[in-house]
Formats: structure tokens, C-alpha cells, sequence
């Protein structure tokens, strides 16, 4: 009985995580209301969803008043450009997604008495000076910078999140996200993964910005899912890392992928480094540990293979 479930919002759902999540929702037993502008979001990401009388699609922009008819037990909030290329295009709609998109959603929480999870990320610590990041490190970012747009935004969005709950007892949950790959990753969107995995299999040449050197850790999309299913059903209100401590340089990343697709026509392609690139990238995990006895278990080699089944199906 769809009534009986409890039922979650879930802003972003086309896109990439968004819809792991509406996946992963409805596989638990939850009526999952999906929402999303599809500004970068895609429907071929949900549509098979739609024959689901557990599933709803309201297409919205989050940053107009939000309104949702009957009872929402959980509110998680995933709406956002994400990708560098994609806030560059659009800095104003991803500012105006992290705080007026999040203020509705926390207006929304507070009226319907939800538990709100917002989806914070990495950027808040931004070219970290600190190494590996933990929850405590406060970050190194520049406002006014290329990056600045979304670091700031998502930045806000845990300011006015947890003031949420320092004054009116919302509850809340923070996650802040590492790098992820896997299926459903867009093949344009600019991130480094998407762009090695489609350039190898055309046969093109691997945009590597810089000398490689800087590094990143990339989560498999089913372990982030699984750290933020466990952080919303937690008792935990502070913000937790939620990713894979196993870091790589970019150039590093490239060899493998160019290895792992095997087109004799693809290789290195040196480009330059944008403004305000983070050098180093790695979450300190101890909380996720501690808190949700979460910590990931797909290896980068099974996490790559699994991603190139997808990218082989999706690039033309
Ligand atoms: N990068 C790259 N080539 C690309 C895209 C990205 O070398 O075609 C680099 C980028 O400069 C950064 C790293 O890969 O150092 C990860 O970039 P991505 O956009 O995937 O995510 P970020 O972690 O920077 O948000």
C-alpha cells in the first residue's frame, strides 16, 4: 500500500546521484517524490522509474517556492550544477540552487516536520591546506574565484542548514560528498572520469590539465549511496565525509583508463591547469567510520571496469 510507505523528496533526481538515490529509496520500501529543473539533469536517468506506483516526477526548480502535497518523512537535497564546466556556465543558477533552493527546502522541512539531508561536498575545504581533509578542517577558498560560485553556495547551504536546526530543532543531516564515478555520470560534463573514459573510446587524445600531478579519490557511486542511506537513517547532525580515501593522481587516472579501454589511437594530451585547481584531494573517513560503520568497499579496478560498461553503451 503506497499510503502505508514512508515518503521521501528527493531534489536533483535526474541527475546523477539523484537518481542512484531514487533507486535506492524505492528498493527499501520508501514512495519517492523525485524533483528536478533538468538543467544538467537527465529524464533517460529515471524513466525507468516511471511505471513505478511507488515513484513521482514533479518537474520544479527548487529555487521558486516549493510545495509538496501530503505527509514527507525525509527531505534530501541534491539539487545542483555540479561538474566545474557546468557552474562556470551557470554561476548564478548554482548560487541561487545552494541558498534560495535550500532555504525553500528548509521551509518545506520545518512545515512538514521532515528530517532534511542536504548534499554538501568537498569544495567547502576548497584547495586545501590541510591533508587529508577532515570534518574539523574549515577550508581555503576563494570567494570571488571560478570555483567560488559553488564552494560558497554549498558553503551557505551548511550555514543556513545548521542554523535551521540551532533555532527552530530542524533535523538535519550534512554529507559532504568526494569525488564519485559510475553509471549515469553525463559523458559531457567536463569531470575528469567522463571526459578519460569517452576520449579513450573515440580514440582522442586524454585532456590531462597540468602536469597530472594533482590528485583526487574517487568513490564508486554504489559505496557513496550506501555512506548516505546510512548517514540519513544516523542520529548524527554534524557534516560527514563521505568518500574513498583512495587517492591517485590525474595522470595516474588517465594511464588506467587509457589501459583499461585499450584504443591504440588514444593518448596523453597535455592542457593547461584552470584557476583555483584543489592540488590534493582526500577524505579523512574516520567519522563515517565511527558514526555509520560505514567505509567503501569497491576497488578502484572494479569500480573503472563497471564504469567503462556504461560509458561503452552511452558514447557515440
Ligand atoms: N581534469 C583534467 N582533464 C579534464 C577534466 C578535469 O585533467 O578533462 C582535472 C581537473 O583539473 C582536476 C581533476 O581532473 O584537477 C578533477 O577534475 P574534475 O572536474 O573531475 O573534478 P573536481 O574534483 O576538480 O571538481
Amino acid at each position: 500500500m503506497s499510503s502505508q510507505k514512508k515518503r521521501v523528496l528527493i531534489t536533483g533526481a535526474a541527475g546523477f546521484l539523484g537518481s542512484h538515490l531514487c533507486d535506492r529509496m524505492l528498493a527499501d520500501g520508501y514512495h519517492v517524490i523525485g524533483m528536478d529543473n533538468l538543467l544538467t539533469g537527465s529524464i533517460s536517468n529515471i524513466e525507468h522509474l516511471f511505471p513505478d506506483p511507488n515513484f513521482e516526477y514533479y518537474h520544479h526548480d527548487v529555487t521558486k517556492f516549493v510545495h509538496v502535497p501530503g505527509q514527507l518523512d525525509y527531505i534530501m537535497h541534491f539539487a545542483s550544477p555540479a561538474s566545474p564546466i557546468d557552474y562556470l556556465k551557470m554561476p548564478i543558477q548554482t548560487l541561487k540552487v545552494g541558498s534560495l533552493g535550500t532555504h525553500n527546502l528548509l521551509g518545506l522541512a520545518k512545515e512538514k516536520k521532515s528530517r532534511i539531508l542536504i548534499a554538501s561536498t568537498s569544495e567547502v575545504y576548497g584547495d586545501p591546506l590541510v591533508h587529508p581533509q577532515s570534518e574539523e578542517y574549515w577550508g581555503n577558498v576563494n570567494p570571488i574565484g571560478p570555483r567560488g560560485v559553488y564552494d560558497e553556495a554549498k558553503r551557505f547551504q551548511e550555514a543556513i542548514t545548521m542554523a535551521y536546526h540551532t533555532f527552530h530543532g530542524l533535523d538535519i543531516r550534512i554529507v559532504r560528498i568526494f569525488n564519485t564515478y559510475g553509471p549515469r555520470m553525463r559523458v559531457n560534463d567536463g569531470r575528469a572520469l567522463p571526459a578519460f573514459f569517452s576520449q579513450a573510446i573515440r580514440g582522442e587524445g586524454l585532456t590531462v590539465f597540468g602536469d597530472g600531478s594533482q590528485t583526487r579519490s574517487f568513490c564508486y557511486v554504489d559505496d557513496l549511496i550506501d555512506g548516505i542511506y546510512r548517514l540519513l537513517h544516523s542520529d548524527y547532525t554534524y557534516p560527514v565525509n563521505i568518500g574513498n580515501p583512495d587517492e591517485i593522481t590525474i595522470l595516474q587516472l588517465a594511464e588506467e583508463i587509457l589501459e583499461i579501454v585499450g584504443n591504440p589511437d588514444a593518448h596523453i594530451d597535455y592542457r593547461p591547469l584552470p584557476k583555483d585547481d584543489p592540488k590534493v584531494r582526500q577524505p579523512d573517513i574516520t567519522k563515517a567510520k565511527d558514526k555509520l560503520g560505514w567505509y567503501p568497499k569497491v576497488e578502484r579496478s572494479e569500480g573503472l571496469r563497471k564504469t567503462h560498461m556504461y560509458f561503452k553503451s552511452v558514447v557515440q
